[in-house]
C-alpha cells in the first residue's frame, strides 16, 4: 500500500485500478463542504462512486481512502485523477472553518507526498494552467465544483498550506545541531582544523609561556643574560661585599696599631692600608667628597 505512513487507512472501493498508464505529477486540493466524518461515510459507500486519496479533518486527523498506486475518483477528470493525489479538507461551509491544525496536517501531508515523489518544492500555477504540482479542483477541466477548494465560505487557505509545506520541505535541507557543531569543529583556518586548534590551545599557550620565559631569561643586560645575572647574583655581589668588609677590617686594624700617633699619620696609614687591600681586590673606591 502506497501512502503517507501517518495517515489512517480507511480503504474505499471507489477508485481506478492502477493509473491507466499515467504517473503521479501533482496534488489536487479539494474542500469537503462538510466534515471529515460525513465525507468518510460517503466515500466508504460503493454507491457514492467517489473518493479522494486523503481527507484532512479540523482536528488534524488524516484519513486515506485510496492507495496512491491507484487513481482516485475525485477530480471528475480521468487524466487528472490518474496523474494526481487528491486531498479533501474539512470546511467550505458556514460553521465549519478550516483550522490551524488542519492547515498544519495538510502541509505535512503535502510535504510527505513531495518527498516521496522527489519534488523539491510545491507550487501552484496561479494562472490556472495547472503547470505546478499543486492543482485546485476548480482548475481541472470538466469540474462543476467552481468554488473548490478556495472560492467558498470558509475556504481552504491554499497558499498558507503550500508555504508551510515548503517550509517543512526546506527543513529537510537544514543541518542538525550536531551537523553544525561538526562543521564548526572541522572548519579549517590557516591549515588547522578548529578541533585541533582548540584542543591544542593548552600546548600552544604553554609553548608561548615557555617562549616568553626563555626571552626573559635570555634578556641581555650589559653583556650578561638575565638568567646568568640572576643565578650569578651571589657570585657578583659577594666579592664586592667581601672587599668592603676586608677594607674596613684593615682600616680598623691599622687605626688600633697607630694609637697615639697624630691624625694625619693615622689617615695616611689607613689610606695606605686600604688602598693596598683594594688594589689587591681590583676594586675602585671613591672618596665621598
Ligand atoms: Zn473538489
Amino acid at each position: 500500500m502506497a501512502g503517507a505512513s501517518f495517515a489512517r487507512w480507511r480503504g474505499s472501493p471507489n477508485h481506478y485500478q492502477g493509473r491507466l498508464g499515467l504517473h503521479v505529477d501533482h496534488i489536487t486540493l479539494h474542500i469537503m463542504v462538510g466534515r471529515l466524518a460525513g465525507t468518510d461515510s460517503c466515500f466508504m459507500r460503493s454507491s457514492f462512486r467517489a473518493a479522494s486519496h486523503y481527507g484532512v479533518g479540523g482536528n488534524g486527523d488524516i484519513y486515506q481512502w485510496v492507495d496512491e498506486a491507484n487513481g482516485s475518483w475525485a477530480d471528475a477528470n480521468w487524466q487528472s485523477d490518474c496523474s494526481g493525489i487528491t486531498i479533501e479538507h474539512e470546511g467550505g461551509m458556514a460553521g465549519i472553518p478550516v483550522t490551524d491544525a488542519e492547515v498544519e496536517a495538510s502541509a505535512r501531508l503535502c510535504a510527505d507526498i513531495a518527498r516521496r515523489y522527489n519534488w523539491k518544492t510545491l507550487w501552484h500555477d496561479a494562472s490556472g494552467n495547472r503547470a505546478g504540482n499543486i492543482v485546485l479542483h476548480r482548475e481541472v477541466p470538466g469540474t462543476d465544483h467552481y468554488g473548490c477548494p478556495d472560492r467558498c465560505v470558509n475556504p481552504l487557505p491554499v497558499d498558507r498550506i503550500i508555504n508551510r509545506a515548503n517550509e517543512i520541505l526546506g527543513g529537510d535541507n537544514m543541518p542538525t545541531a550536531n551537523e553544525i557543531a561538526e562543521a564548526v569543529w572541522n572548519f579549517v583556518q590557516n591549515g588547522v582544523k578548529c578541533r585541533d586548534r582548540l584542543q591544542g590551545i593548552d600546548i600552544a599557550a604553554n609553548s608561548i609561556n615557555n617562549k616568553v620565559g626563555e626571552k626573559v631569561w635570555g634578556f641581555d643586560i650589559n653583556g650578561t643574560q638575565a638568567r646568568d645575572r640572576l643565578q650569578g647574583v651571589d657570585a657578583i655581589q659577594l666579592p664586592k661585599l667581601t672587599a668592603q668588609v676586608t677594607a674596613l677590617t684593615e682600616a680598623v686594624k691599622t687605626l688600633a696599631e697607630s694609637k697615639g700617633v697624630d691624625p694625619d699619620q693615622i689617615a695616611a696609614a689607613v689610606e695606605k692600608a686600604v688602598r693596598a687591600k683594594l688594589d689587591k681586590l681590583q676594586i675602585t673606591v671613591t672618596d665621598g667628597q
